[in-house]
């Protein structure tokens, strides 16, 4: 599948003919789907639309200090939109029962995000995989509304920023890239502040499931994995699957070139998170796997059991590592 070029033209018209509007973006949100949602939001509600932005379960509290982030629904079951805006979510899958219910009662679709797996769903294409976060293609569609960035604004785009390139470290990041982040600076958004309330902090039951999750680390040629099971959470007293970031940890080996953490759902399904140095791709095992992501981070959700799931996937990250090689440039 072609990615189509931008349509900023053709999405800015259709915004501006528009009186309600729905944002959505994906489940299990991050600071990207987070700071776009709302970015977006607080943009299209100074430029006098009537916005309601949406997220299964609401807004994480880590988040909560952005601005408009008590206006977000945590569902949608009632309404009619003339658009819907899907922000950072490869499918529709991703965008929760929100993103499927305001599907069915909008006019258009939208379809706003850079994972190069996104499989072109919606009526209107903003699709840039060369973009470090889906908030870097929302600061060119404004620039092309002539949009000014205003506070509100700027804090949720650079919170997207700062989360998916992890403060700016990841090999996608360009000059350009820096330059957006001046601008929202220049607006008033704070870099310490975003850091530390999304990338430097942590509950303290995180460390605790670390504490569990570590005994099963292992390195297998190039591949360090590591898994996090029901029992681990429970006595991390953890409600949802997560491994709190481990997997980036676990990358941090010199040996490792691959790091795969698999998490252990409540339903029996097992949860994979991916990442790779530069010079691997794991977007493509997730792809095949009924996922997606980045070269450098993906994930994807897979039968269990555990044991099953990683015998599975093992081969598909054993080839990978083959197929790549450490690019630093
Ligand atoms: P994480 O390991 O942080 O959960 O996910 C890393 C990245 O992989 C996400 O930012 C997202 O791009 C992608 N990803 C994770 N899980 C899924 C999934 O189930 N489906 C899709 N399409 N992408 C996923
Ligand atoms: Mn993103």
């Amino acid at each position: 599948m072609t990615i189509p070029d931008p349509q900023w033209a053709e999405a800015t018209r259709v915004i501006d003919a528009a009186e309600r509007i729905l944002l959505v973006t994906h489940i299990d949100p991050d600071g990207d789907a987070i700071g776009s949602l709302l970015g977006l939001t607080n943009a299209l509600r100074e430029r006098g639309k009537t916005v309601d932005a949406a997220v299964d379960g609401g807004v994480p509290s880590f988040m909560q200090f952005l601005p408009g982030s008590q206006t977000v629904l945590q569902a949608v079951m009632k309404g009619e939109w003339d658009v819907m805006v899907s922000l950072d979510a490869s499918d529709e899958v991703r965008t929760g029962q929100c993103g499927i219910y305001g599907r069915k009662h909008s006019k258009v679709v939208i379809n706003v995000d850079h994972h190069p797996t996104n499989i072109l769903f919606g009526d209107i294409f903003l699709v840039v995989p060369e973009a470090v976060a889906t908030t870097e293609i929302l600061m060119a569609w404004l620039r092309d509304m002539n949009q000014p960035i205003t506070y509100p604004v700027a804090v949720p785009l650079l919170t997207g920023l700062v989360t998916d390139t992890r403060g700016f470290r990841t090999s996608n990041v360009r000059a350009s890239t820096l330059g957006e982040a001046q601008r929202l600076m220049e607006a008033g958004a704070s870099l310490t502040e975003i850091t530390l309330r999304v990338l430097d902090s942590m509950p303290y039951s995180t460390l605790e499931l670390w504490k569990y999750a570590m005994q099963s680390v292992e390195l297998t040629g190039t591949v360090v994995s590591a898994a996090v099971t029901q029992q681990d959470l429970k006595r991390a007293g953890i409600a949802d699957a997560t491994d709190g970031g481990l997997v980036s940890i676990l990358l941090q080996a010199n040996q490792a070139m691959i790091a795969v953490v698999y998490k252990e759902l409540a339903n029996g399904s097992v949860e994979i998170s991916l990442r790779s140095k530069p010079g691997f791709d794991v977007a493509q095992t997730a792809f095949s796997l009924g996922g997606g992501g980045h070269k450098q981070a993906s994930g994807a959700t897979i039968p269990g059991p555990l044991e099953a799931a990683r015998e599975r996937v093992m081969p598909m990250l054993q080839q990978a590592a083959k197929e790549g090689a450490l690019v630093i440039a």
